[in-house]
């Protein structure tokens, strides 16, 4: 299966409840920032998620209470690196207790020290590592050298010691193709539980073009659509359709909230169209969800992110008994 059954029956529950109440927008997933500190400085990523003190992290009680109010079933733990969070495994055996998914986003260099003997493995804490090409690649992207070689063994440890592993990688204008088919077969060597490939989002704050244009999008993703079916790639067709330019989607940013040391993020973790909110309740009426959806916004013209149309995708695919049949038939071909 593409994802542990768990962990879908999770989400099927909860698209299931929410259809019974009546609710058309709710989130699924929400990505919990307990700080803005980082070991590395990726030449992706946005400069504020790496650049913050250690210091003004988020108190334990602050992200349950962000996590028990929003009522989404999985956790991803990012940040900033979340090894680095000093109340780590306090954290993630709370959410457990609250019967949550985990999505623990890391770039792995600290998970022999912070995590192995310390976090027991569970069927609900995935740890998710980011990989952004092979050897040469990675390293440029971290901007050091060994961070790949260190990532991989510790791929390799955590498979040894019970984990569930994936790799998180995201696609940018250097990205060379076959680079991406030659990770998924890394997967498979590795004994890893899947990659998700995503598109890189063009964020303001960083300098460097690494970005993709819509069209080099395209281009790229028909090709990874093409090979996906042969590996654990962990994005469904319809997504892969829509990454690929073959299908339109409306993007649902309330699907994936954001909690970060700054409060409540709308619309999403990729922008702060409207800014940050300090509690949930104003965060989700106050939001212009109609609007974001649209994607009319300037900011989101580009943006092809799993946050934003993982869940569209999904709708979409439900909505005929052919769509519902080719997820089923996905879910379980790997
Ligand atoms: S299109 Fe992208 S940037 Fe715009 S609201 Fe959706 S997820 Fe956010």
């Amino acid at each position: 299966m593409r994802y542990p059954i768990g962990f879908t029956m999770a989400q099927m529950k909860h698209r299931n409840k929410m259809a019974k109440e009546g609710r058309k927008r709710y989130p699924t997933v929400i990505m919990l920032e307990p700080l803005y500190t980082c070991n590395l400085a990726c030449v992706g990523c946005s400069v504020e998620r790496h650049t913050g003190k250690l210091v003004d992290r988020m108190p334990v009680e602050k992200l349950f209470k962000a996590v028990d109010d929003c009522g989404a079933p999985i956790v991803n733990i990012c940040g900033g690196e979340p090894t680095l969070y000093p109340e780590l495994k306090e954290l993630i055996e709370g959410l457990i207790a609250r019967g949550k998914y985990i999505l623990c986003c890391t770039n792995a260099l600290k998970l022999d020290t912070k995590v192995f003997d310390v976090i027991a493995p569970s069927p609900n804490l995935f740890l998710m590592i980011h990989l952004d090409g092979m050897r040469e690649t990675h390293d440029y992207v971290c901007q050091r050298e060994g961070v790949f070689d260190k990532a991989v063994q510790m791929i390799k440890e955590a498979k040894r010691r019970g984990y569930t592993v994936m790799i998180n990688t995201t696609v940018y204008k250097e990205t060379a193709v076959t680079e991406v088919e030659e990770m998924c077969k890394m997967v498979d060597d590795l004994r890893a539980d899947g990659i998700l490939v995503s598109p890189g989002y063009e964020y303001e704050s960083v300098d460097k073009n690494v970005f993709l244009t819509k069209e080099q999008t395209h281009e790229k993703f028909k090709l990874i659509r093409d090979f996906s079916p042969k590996y654990k790639v962990n994005a469904t067709p319809f997504f892969l359709e829509f990454a690929a330019g073959m299908r339109e989607l409306p993007c649902a940013p309330w699907s994936t909230v954001n909690y970060t040391p700054k409060g409540w993020k709308a619309p999403c973790y990729l922008i702060d169209g409207e800014g940050h909110f300090d509690n949930w309740e104003d965060f989700w009426n106050k939001t212009n969800w109609e609007y974001w959806e649209s994607r009319l916004d300037r900011r989101c013209l580009n943006c092809k992110m799993h946050s934003g149309f993982e869940h569209s995708a999904v709708e979409e695919a439900m909505k005929t008994m052919k769509g519902k049949l080719q997820l089923a038939a996905w879910s379980i071909s790997k």
